[in-house]
C-alpha cells in the first residue's frame, strides 16, 4: 500500500477518529492479525469470529490503528497513541476504503470471474503479463468480500496492471466486488454447476456472473468463453467490445490441433484472418488450454508478440492441487486435483487423466461433490456414466463418500465403494506400485488429499 495518514483513511472509510493523531502514518491495511506488519491498520471484521477480540493482539504485532464498530469492546489497555476509527459497519468501511484507494490509480484492472477456472486463468494471465509488466495479482484464492478489498489495498504506484479474481456464492456479490475493482478488462471463464443449490438454474448463475459487465469500462473489453452456451446469452449486457475464445472452433482467439503430450498440452493458437502460432502449456487437459486463451488475448492487448506469449505459456506454473503431479516414493504417480469439484470439472479431470500416462494402470479416486442442490445424486450418476464410457482406460474406480455411492453405482467397470476415507486407505495403499497412477478428485470439504498423504505413510 502507499503510505497514508489516519485521517485520509477515516475519510475513505467514512469513519470518525475516536483516538490517535490525524497524521498518524499507516503503511498497510489488514483484516487478519496473522498477516499484520508493523505500522499497519487492522480492520476488526465481525465474521465467524469477532475482530474486536483481536485488537490487543494486533497492537502487540505492531498495528498502529484499527477500524472498529463496537465501542464497548475496546480493550482498556491499548497503547496510548493507538489510532481508532469508528464506523457503523467495519466490512462496508473496508470495502469503501478499498474502492477509494483503488480510485487513486489509473492502471488497468483485469477482473476474472466464472464458476470454474478463475484461479487457473488468473495464474496464466498473470504469468504471461508478468514477463512484460509490473503486476499485482490476487494472492492465492482471496476472491471474496474480504479478499478483493485486501487485494485492492495492496496496489502501489509501481504496479502497471492488476489481475484480480472475483468469486461469489450469491447474486449481488459480483455487483459489489466489481464496483470496487472497476475493471477495464473482464473475463468470464465458465458457467457451471457450482452453487446451483443457491441459484436454481444455470441462467441465473450466468446472470450473477454478468453483474461484472456493467462495471467494466465500456472503452475496455470483455472476454467470454464461447464454448459455454450460458455465456453466449449475456453478451448484450456489455456495451463495449466483446471478444470470445474457444477450444471448439473459430472465435476471436481459438485453439486447434489440441493434443496431450508427455508433460502438458500442445496446440495452435488461431486468430480470424489466418494468423496462428503453435503453443505448449505445461498443464494437462483441454480445459487448461481454454484457461490459457484469455492470456493470449490480453497479452496481445498489452503489445506482446506471439513469440513472447508462447514463451511465457511454456513456463506457466500453477497454484497447488490443480491437477498437480507428484511422484510417490513407491514409484506410483499421484495426480492431485482434490482442490474442488463440480460435474464439469470432474469430467474434465477424468478425460484428461484418461488421455495421459498411457503406460500406467490408472485408478480413479473420486469423492463427493458438494452444494449441487436437489439434483446432486443425478449429477453424481452422470459423472459415473461419463467415467464408465472411458472404462477401458482405467483399472479401477474407488468412490468415497455419501453421494459418491451413486457415482459408483453408475460406473460400468471395475470398482470399489467406501463410505469413508479411512476405510479406503488400506486398499489404496496396497495398489501403490511403480506401474500405477492415481487421480484424486472431490470437493474441497472431502479433503481427499489426506488420503494421498496417508498412502505415502504406509
Ligand atoms: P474457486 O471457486 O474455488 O476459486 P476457481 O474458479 O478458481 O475455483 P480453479 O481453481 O482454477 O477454479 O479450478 C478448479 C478446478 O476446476 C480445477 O482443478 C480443474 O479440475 C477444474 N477446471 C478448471 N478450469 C476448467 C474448465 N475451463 N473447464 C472444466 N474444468 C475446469
Ligand atoms: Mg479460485
Amino acid at each position: 500500500m502507499k503510505p497514508m495518514k489516519l485521517e485520509q483513511i477515516a475519510v475513505m472509510a467514512e469513519g470518525l477518529i475516536l483516538a490517535g493523531e490525524a497524521d498518524l502514518p499507516i503503511n498497510s491495511v489488514h483484516f487478519d492479525t496473522r498477516q499484520l506488519e508493523a505500522g499497519a491498520l487492522f480492520v476488526a471484521i465481525q465474521g465467524a469470529r469477532d475482530g474486536h477480540d483481536f485488537l490487543l493482539q494486533a497492537a502487540e504485532k505492531g498495528a498502529r490503528a484499527a477500524i472498529v464498530s463496537e465501542q464497548t469492546k475496546l480493550p482498556a489497555d491499548l497503547p496510548a497513541d493507538f489510532g481508532l476509527i469508528l464506523v457503523n459497519d467495519t466490512l462496508r468501511a473496508y470495502q469503501k476504503l478499498a474502492k477509494r484507494y483503488r480510485q487513486q490509480f489509473t492502471m488497468p484492472m483485469i477482473a476474472i470471474t466464472g464458476s470454474i477456472g478463475k484461479t487457473t486463468t488468473k495464474d496464466i494471465v498473470s504469468h504471461v503479463l508478468e514477463s512484460k509488466l509490473a503486476l499485482y495479482k490476487t494472492y492465492k484464492n482471496l476472491n471474496n468480500h474480504l479478499g478483493v478489498p485486501y487485494s485492492l489495498t495492496q496496489l502501489e504506484d509501481r504496479h502497471e496492471a492488476a489481475v484480480l479474481e472475483l468469486g461469489m456464492n450469491h447474486a449481488g456479490e459480483i455487483d459489489l466486488l466489481a464496483s470496487l475493482v472497476q475493471p477495464q478488462i473482464s473475463v468470464i471463464t465458465y458457467i457451471g454447476e457450482s452453487h446451483l443449490e443457491f441459484f436454481g438454474s444455470r441462467e441465473k448463475i450466468a446472470l450473477a456472473k454478468a453483474e461484472l459487465l456493467p462495471h467494466t469500462d465500456p472503452a475496455g473489453f470483455v472476454l467470454l468463453n464461447r464454448d459455454n452456451e450460458y455465456l453466449r446469452k449475456i453478451t448484450h449486457l456489455y456495451p463495449g467490445r466483446v471478444l470470445t475464445y474457444s477450444v471448439e472452433g473459430p472465435a476471436d482467439v481459438w485453439a486447434e490441433e489440441i493434443r496431450a503430450v508427455e508433460d502438458g498440452m500442445r496446440f495452435d493458437v488461431c486468430f480470424p484472418g489466418g494468423e496462428r502460432f503453435s503453443a505448449y502449456l505445461p498443464l494437462f487437459g483441454k480445459h487448461n488450454v481454454q484457461n490459457a486463451l484469455p492470456a493470449v488475448a490480453i497479452g496481445r492487448h498489452f503489445g506482446m508478440s506471439n513469440e513472447e506469449i508462447a514463451r511465457a505459456l511454456a513456463a506457466v506454473q500453477l497454484s497447488a492441487m490443480r491437477f498437480e503431479r507428484t511422484d510417490s516414493k513407491t514409484g506410483a504417480v499421484y495426480i492431485n486435483d482434490a482442490y474442488n469439484a463440480s460435474p464439469s470439472s470432474m469430467e474434465a479431470a477424468i478425460s484428461t487423466f484418461a488421455s495421459i500416462l498411457p503406460e500406467r494402470a490408472k485408478v480413479l479416486v473420486l469423492g463427493d461433490m458438494f452444494e449441487l442442490g436437489p439434483d446432486s445424486l443425478e449429477m453424481h450418476a452422470q459423472v459415473g456414466r461419463f467415467a464408465g464410457k472411458l472404462r477401458d482406460r482405467f483399472e479401477l474406480l474407488v468412490a468415497i463418500g455419501d453421494h459418491a455411492r451413486t457415482l459408483c453405482d453408475a460406473y460400468d467397470g471395475e470398482k470399489r465403494y467406501f463410505a469413508t476415507k479411512a476405510e479406503a486407505i488400506s486398499t489404496l495403499s496396497q495398489l501403490c506400485t511403480p506401474d500405477r497412477a492415481f487421480l484424486f478428485k472431490a470437493s474441497r470439504g472431502m479433503e481427499l488429499w489426506t488420503v494421498m498423504e496417508e498412502m505415502e505413510k504406509n
